[in-house]
Formats: C-alpha cells, sequence, structure tokens
C-alpha cells in the first residue's frame, strides 16, 4: 500500500500565559504530522515537545523524515506493532516525535476500520475517569480567580501546581474559590525531601487528593524518604518516564502519571499501565500542552485509567483540531460520532 505523510510546525498560543516551578509559557510548539492512505483516508497526530526531556519542535521537525519513512516503507497502517518498533530503533531518544507518529498511524487505523479507536482496543467508554484541570502558578488573586473560573466552568478536579515560597497562600486561595472540588498538587520536582513531608502534612489539612512529583527525579532516596512519611499518596511524574522506570518507581510511590510525549507512543502507554498494575500502581495519563491532534488519542486511553489530567487543549487559546468532548471535565468517548481519534 502507498501511504503518503507530511508534517507541519504549529504555533498554539495560550488562553493565559502558563507557568510551573521549573519556568512560564505562552507559547506551545506542536508538530502535527498527517498520514495518508491511497483511498484518501488520512491519520492525524502531534508531538508536543517538552524541553525538561530534551526534544524541541527543532528536534522534532529534525527526526521526523527518518521516522516517515519507516512508515512509507512498511506501507501498512495496520502494522502498528512492527512500525513502533522500527521507529524506536530509528531514533530511540525522541518520544515526542514518535509519539506523533503513533498516534496518526492509530487514527488511520481505526478510520479505516470505521471505529473510534477505545473500541479497536475493546475499551468500555463508560469507564473513563473525569481529567482534572490545571491551575497553574501565578499571583495569589490570579490563581483565585482561575479557580473561580474552572469552578464556574464545571471542572470537578483541579491540578493545582505548586512548588514556591507561597504554597500556603496560594493553597488557601485555591480551596477558599473551590471548598468542595477534588484538589491535587504537582510540585514539579520543587520541593526538598524534608521540605516535602511538611508540604504533604499542609497539603492533608486541606483535603488534597494526591502530591505529583514532590522532589527531583534525580533523587530516588528523596522520593522514598517522602514516600514513607507523606499522609497524602505521591505520584511519579519527571521520575516515570519510560516503561523501565516503571518497577523502579514501584516500591516508593503509589501512582505513576504517564505521558504519550514521553514514552512515545500510545502501545508502549498501554504497557506502562499494565505493568503499573502489575506493581500495585495506580495509573493517571496526563499531557504536555497540546492540540487535540494529540489529545483525542490520549483520551481514548482513558478507560484504563485511575486517574486523568488531559487538559493541554483546553489551555489553548484556540486549537484548529476539535478532539473528543471534554466539557466539565468528562471525557465523553461514548459520544464520539465519528472514527479514529475523533482529532478533526
Ligand atoms: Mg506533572
Amino acid at each position: 500500500m502507498v501511504l503518503t505523510t507530511e508534517f507541519e510546525r504549529v504555533e498554539l498560543p495560550l488562553a493565559d500565559e502558563f507557568t510551573i516551578s521549573r519556568g512560564s509559557q505562552s507559547v506551545a510548539e506542536n508538530v502535527v504530522v498527517r498520514v495518508s492512505d491511497s483511498a484518501g483516508m488520512t491519520g492525524v497526530g502531534a508531538a508536543a515537545p517538552s524541553r525538561h526531556y530534551g526534544e524541541t519542535a527543532d528536534t522534532v521537525e529534525a527526526v521526523l523524515p527518518e521516522l516517515l519513512a519507516v512508515v512509507e516503507e512498511v506501507g501498512d497502517p495496520h502494522a502498528l506493532d512492527r512500525i513502533e518498533r522500527r521507529l524506536r530503533k530509528t531514533v530511540h531518544d525522541n518520544p515526542a516525535a514518535r509519539a506523533a507518529v503513533s498516534i496518526a498511524l492509530h487514527d488511520l487505523a481505526a478510520k479505516r476500520l470505521g471505529v473510534p479507536l477505545y473500541k479497536l482496543w475493546g475499551l468500555d467508554p463508560d469507564e473513563s475517569p473525569k481529567t482534572s484541570f490545571t491551575i497553574g502558578l501565578d499571583t495569589t488573586e490570579r490563581v483565585r480567580e482561575k479557580t473561580k473560573e474552572a469552578v464556574e466552568a464545571g471542572y470537578p478536579i483541579l491540578k493545582i501546581k505548586l512548588g514556591t515560597d507561597r504554597d500556603e497562600e496560594l493553597l488557601e486561595a485555591v480551596r477558599d474559590a473551590a471548598p468542595d472540588t477534588t484538589l491535587r498538587v504537582d510540585a514539579n520536582e520543587g520541593w526538598t525531601p524534608r521540605e516535602a513531608v511538611r508540604k504533604c502534612e499542609l497539603l492533608a489539612e486541606y483535603d488534597v487528593e494526591f502530591v505529583e512529583q514532590p522532589v527531583p527525579a534525580e533523587d530516588p532516596e528523596g522520593l522514598a524518604f517522602v514516600y514513607e512519611r507523606s499522609p497524602l499518596p505521591i505520584a511519579a511524574d519527571e521520575s516515570c518516564v519510560t516503561l523501565e522506570d516503571v518497577p523502579a518507581v514501584a516500591d516508593r510511590v503509589d501512582i505513576v502519571n504517564l505521558k504519550l510525549m514521553k514514552c512515545g507512543s500510545l502501545r508502549e502507554a498501554t504497557r506502562m499501565v499494565h505493568t503499573a498494575r502489575a506493581h500495585g500502581l495506580e495509573v493517571m495519563l496526563g499531557c504536555m500542552i497540546e492540540t487535540n491532534a494529540a489529545i483525542a488519542a490520549a483520551c481514548h486511553l482513558a478507560p484504563l485509567l485511575d486517574y486523568a489530567d488531559l487538559d493541554g487543549s483546553l489551555l489553548l487559546a484556540d486549537d484548529e483540531y476539535e478532539g473528543v468532548d471534554l466539557t466539565d471535565g468528562e471525557i465523553r468517548l461514548g459520544d464520539l460520532d465519528r472514527s479514529g481519534t475523533g482529532a478533526k
């Protein structure tokens, strides 16, 4: 079969400047990938490269020709395992670039079969947890306003970015503006182990559900230290990037936060989910700041998850792709009226 491929860099302005403990951004650069078959059907995917993991739109664009050459050479959008294995051998260290190709191929394969992606996997759309909505760091007043807006928009779960010297003040503002909302906290490696234990005790007083990445990924002993002393469950994000990291963190966290842009493929994400389960871990699927061309695919894994953090496209000022309906945080896979990932 003849498959044709193309890619395009897109600049995605954010609705609001987005700040975490490591820095701020007002634009996200994604690279959209399209794979078309000879009947004119097109699968779409996107890379949302993260500098933290060594990728930029430039590195994605640099390796995509090699990756897409593999797709064209194999020439079968249903040979997903074979293509992904070869992609991994071709460029091992560029997971966001590989994820874009994986997503586009899965979209095309499901479209050719005329089913939404979750049906291709036999998943139950009614099992999807709701997604959280993220409140980035900002002045305390702005955090309070953003929280109010999110509550008014109907989001039942908020993820708060902390890791500052104003953590308690921010938390108080959020709790005040969202007294009945489920709160999760992401420190993005912002605390020392001892500080993290104190913060977890404080967060427990504000009825926070769990804490993500309290300490730097380079400090696995620190993560164990926090896990053993924290009154709250601990999730690993920066500490859990690939499949091999799942067993490595299993004795020091309760939850792993997987991302397509870290692990490089939809199939690898599925393997990570099952590996995590085998180690007694709960599973969250997160995202970068991403167009729906990427997020829509992640939504189809939602029935396998305990927690979803798939708000990447909700943070954009506008997105040329529509995806799975996430109004008020519900991942409405069952309402999809089109095949593939639903990105259009
Ligand atoms: Mg995180």
